[in-house]
């Protein structure tokens, strides 16, 4: 062995930014109301404090799991680096779960405190009684806005837990294969299961993701992440900004258009990172108060596929490339990303936009093969499609506390999604195998018509699944949310729809509505959907 053997720690992270780039920004919009900046110098600082706290004031030890609930601000980050750094495991905890399944993955976890914003005080609340193992409630504020009645009896306040502790903290030299964070899949049927990443699984994944062929994040970058620090470490941009110096524009709850835009403008961010539905809000109410963006460079789209509709708009209207990318929980998440390459550059736009529709190449350090349902190899000719499987350094091989193996073939990880390879390693989501439908022996995409209807001007949000039917064992059925004043008609939107998608695969029938279910995360919840239109073709005489 001629080389050292140097841990990867989080904590090389923060400490790298001591050094290299103690002044750059961090800006965060408040829970309390009002914008708050400082720099990463201060930050590491108050994340030593944080760790000093932890170990002397709550006895937490190497190991031991610290839930979070959350959003996006600064003192969420001095927990992902002060929590971890210290050795113990930054739990979050995604809000918009059930109040069932938020008692089943805190107890799961045996979370020792739980740090929380004042949004979410009430939700934990409700559920106290059922989580008693919990040794204390931190709240992520100053004591001016500690709440006063209520019912949890064990609140801490978080400026007062940290303020008499020293900005000294000398990080433990952990083994890299230690625990660092946990995050659990958002499961639409079943326990949400439970992937713990390691401090190396996300140096490695830090390393990968800010390189210019994947999320291209530099010191230049200022970098607005509206994906949850709840949902997989906000795709790892608070590591990815902490090694590279980029400065931090965290939007708390302010994800609505109006607070986004305010952000984005003020702070002139130029990445910015989220889901699709996150997007359709923005770019409508950019159009509705007819304003463009300027300083915005690339818009990083994943967690669902991105419409025509979006990669367009973005370019045409605000001139911001949008980055597809793939990724799950349980690969911290990055897989593939479509970034600009030369071939894309020289393109005509329309072709362009095709390739963009893509989720892809896989970032380097991550392989992926397609299999059919017997496990075979499957061709990479961008046509074949079959089950996505992938390994790597940062894909989860076993979930936590979790006996569950179904997913883990020979040391691959079954990704539950059918897709296509070409020959340049690009992969292509065809839908998540549950959601497919398969109509007379052939599968259409729901994915592809959701994207092709919502491309209608007077379309806001769009859901395909399959139902029953006599003959082909399923069809389609579109149910669409018009935007609010339009009159369209179903028969418009099959005709719009015509000349986007080969005739077989229309849908028998569009139905209206007023809302759609979504995930925790923020996609469409198409099970109870599919339970409540399964005979709807048969029950309306339409076979
Ligand atoms: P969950 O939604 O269960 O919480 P994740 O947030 O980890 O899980 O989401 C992972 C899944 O999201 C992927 O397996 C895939 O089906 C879907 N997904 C992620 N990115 C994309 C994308 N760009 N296009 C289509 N589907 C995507």
């Amino acid at each position: 062995m001629s080389m050292m053997q140097q841990p990867l720690l989080i904590s090389s992270l923060i400490e790298h930014a001591i050094v290299t780039h103690p002044n750059a920004e961090i800006v965060s919009r408040q829970v309390e109301g009002g914008i708050f900046r400082y720099t990463y110098g201060q930050a590491a600082a108050r994340a030593k404090q944080l760790a000093n706290a932890l170990t002397q004031k709550l006895g937490i030890k190497v190991g031991d799991r610290i839930g979070t609930l959350a959003w996006n601000t600064y003192r969420h980050y001095e927990l992902y680096f002060g929590v971890s750094g210290m050795g113990a495991v930054a739990h979050t905890i995604n809000p918009r779960l059930f109040p069932e399944q938020i008692i089943y993955i805190v107890n799961h976890a045996a979370d020792r405190f739980i740090f929380v914003d004042l949004t979410f005080v009430p939700l934990l609340e409700a559920v106290a009684s059922h989580i008693s193992k919990v040794e204390g409630i931190v709240v992520l504020t100053d004591k001016a806005h500690m709440p006063t009645n209520s019912k949890l009896t064990n609140l801490i306040c978080y400026e007062d837990l940290i303020a008499d502790m020293s900005t000294e903290f000398t990080w433990p030299l952990l083994d890299e294969n230690c625990d660092a964070a946990l995050c659990y899949t958002s499961g639409t049927t079943g326990h949400p299961k439970g992937v713990m990443y390691t401090h190396r699984s996300t140096v490695l994944h830090t390393i990968a993701s800010v390189q210019s062929n994947a999320l291209n994040i530099t010191n230049d970058t200022v970098i607005l992440p509206v994906v949850p620090m709840f949902h997989v470490n906000a795709w790892g941009t608070p590591y990815a900004a902490t090694m590279t110096g980029a400065k931090i524009v965290f939007p708390a709850h302010g994800m609505d258009g109006a607070s986004l835009y305010e952000l984005i403008n003020g702070e002139q961010a130029n990445l910015l990172l989220g889901v699709p539905t996150i997007w359709l809000g923005l770019l409508n109410y950019l159009d509705q108060i007819g304003a463009t963006l300027t300083s915005v460079k690339n818009v990083v789209v994943g967690g669902a596929a991105a419409p025509l509709s979006m990669i367009k708009a973005f370019q045409e209207k605000h001139d911001a490339f949008l980055i597809h990318a793939w990724g799950m929980t349980e690969l911290s998440p990055l897989g593939t990303v479509n970034s600009m390459t030369r071939a894309m550059a020289q393109m005509p736009l329309e072709q362009r936009y095709q390739k963009q529709l893509k989720q892809g190449r896989a970032v380097y350090g991550i392989e992926m093969k397609i299999v059919d349902d017997a496990g075979k190899d499957l061709p990479r000719d961008g046509k074949a499609f079959g089950r996505l499987l992938v390994r790597g350094a940062w894909v989860v091989s076993e979930y936590y506390l979790n006996d569950d193996k179904k997913s883990f073939v020979d040391g691959w990880f079954d990704t539950g999604d059918v897709a296509t390879i070409d020959a340049e390693n690009t992969m292509q989501i065809v839908d998540r195998s549950k959601d497919v439908i398969k109509s007379g022996g052939e599968w259409i995409s729901s994915i592809d018509l959701e994207n092709a209807a919502v491309g209608h001007p007077a379309l806001k949000e769009c859901c395909v699944i399959g139902v029953y039917h006599p003959k082909w064992d399923e069809r389609p059925l579109l149910l669409a949310i018009r935007k609010e004043g339009a009159t369209v008609t179903e028969a418009e939107i099959i005709t719009f729809l015509s000349d986007k998608v080969a005739k077989w695969q229309l849908p028998d029938v569009v139905v209206f509505v007023d809302e759609l279910p979504h995930t925790a995360t923020g996609k469409l919840l198409k099970t109870g959907v599919r339970e409540t239109y399964k005979n709807y073709l048969v029950e309306k005489g339409l076979v």
